[in-house]
């Protein structure tokens, strides 16, 4: 089993600091509750050097925005960027960890940028990362999964559901093709808050075949169950249809809290093998391996 979904920080504001202490209770935690093998994968717009390249992608007038969204997006980077943690840090924190022999691989958890992803793989290249995984946070510069933010919250009352669903599902695509990840993160996040279009078969489809083709793994996360949907990312209908297109997957709590690795192992078991899965895919300098379920 693995929890390949995992960050070391909370949201908002904070000091963002890595130790091989604080990367050494994860993998502690993980093994006490039977995961073999962990990813670290902290969020690519937390660090400086992803500031420098995109700070202010929210303003390029090819994306679709309004002036309170771009506000909203705005302030929602600057929180949580706070002072930045230095990436090369990061690596080297947890390569180091890696070779006293801890069972951790080097990720991230990479946000689709549109226009931008080729400048973020340019970035991305420089560092050993184990693996990548690609994640759709926002339409536009709408934080649709961010209920924390007023402008983001209010947003959902603007739009028709079927709506918001296509064009989660066309960001979704591009990230797949733009071949950049690894893994596709949470990949019907779009439900977070429990708005469903009545029939979602042509969007599953959709995301499916974007996996399918672009030959990325889907992840399975208990996180879904945290949310207002209640319900694990992907939805059953949609984990099969991973299956039946061989799409491999990795399982993942998306964990920002040490208390939470690991959380709910058991259940995601459940919801893989339901869905006909017998084995997950590891990854090592970006190069798949199957692993035990
Ligand atoms: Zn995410
Ligand atoms: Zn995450």
């Amino acid at each position: 089993m693995l929890d390949y979904h995992l960050h070391l920080w909370q949201h908002g504001p904070r000091p963002l600091e890595v130790t091989l202490e604080h990367v050494a209770a994860y993998c502690e935690q993980a093994k006490a509750h039977g995961v073999e093998e962990i990813a670290l994968t902290e969020h690519l717009h937390r660090f400086r050097q992803a500031d420098a390249l995109l700070n202010g992608w929210w303003e390029d007038e090819r994306i679709e925005s309004t002036p309170a969204l771009r506000a909203q997006m705005a302030a929602f980077w600057r929180e949580d960027l706070g002072n930045g943690c230095d990436l090369d840090t990061y690596v080297e924190v947890v390569l180091a960890a890696k070779a006293e022999g801890l069972p951790v691989v080097l990720g991230l958890e990479v946000d689709w940028y549109e226009h931008r992803m080729d400048d973020v793989a340019t970035l991305l290249r420089g560092y050993p990362f184990d693996v990548l995984l690609g994640s759709v946070h926002w339409i536009g510069t709408w934080g649709f999964d961010n209920s924390g933010a007023d402008a983001f919250a209010e947003e959902w009352s603007n739009r028709r559901i079927e709506d918001v669903w296509e064009a989660y599902t066309r960001s979704l695509e591009e990230l797949a093709d733009s071949g950049a990840c690894d893994v596709l993160a949470h990949p019907d996040l779009v439900k977070i808050m429990g708005h469903l279009p009545r029939v979602p078969d042509e969007w599953h489809d959709r995301m499916a075949e974007a996996a399918a083709r672009s030959g990325m793994a889907a992840e399975v996360s208990s996180a879904g169950w945290r949310k207002p949907v209640g319900e694990q990312y992907p939805a059953a209908s949609l984990l099969q249809r991973f299956n039946a297109r061989g799409v491999p997957i990795t399982t993942a709590t998306d964990a920002h809290t040490l208390d939470r690795v690991a959380e709910r192992r058991d259940d995601v078991r459940q919801v893989c093998v339901a869905a006909g899965y017998d084995s997950l895919q590891a990854y090592s300098a970006r190069t798949p391996r199957r692993v035990e379920l």
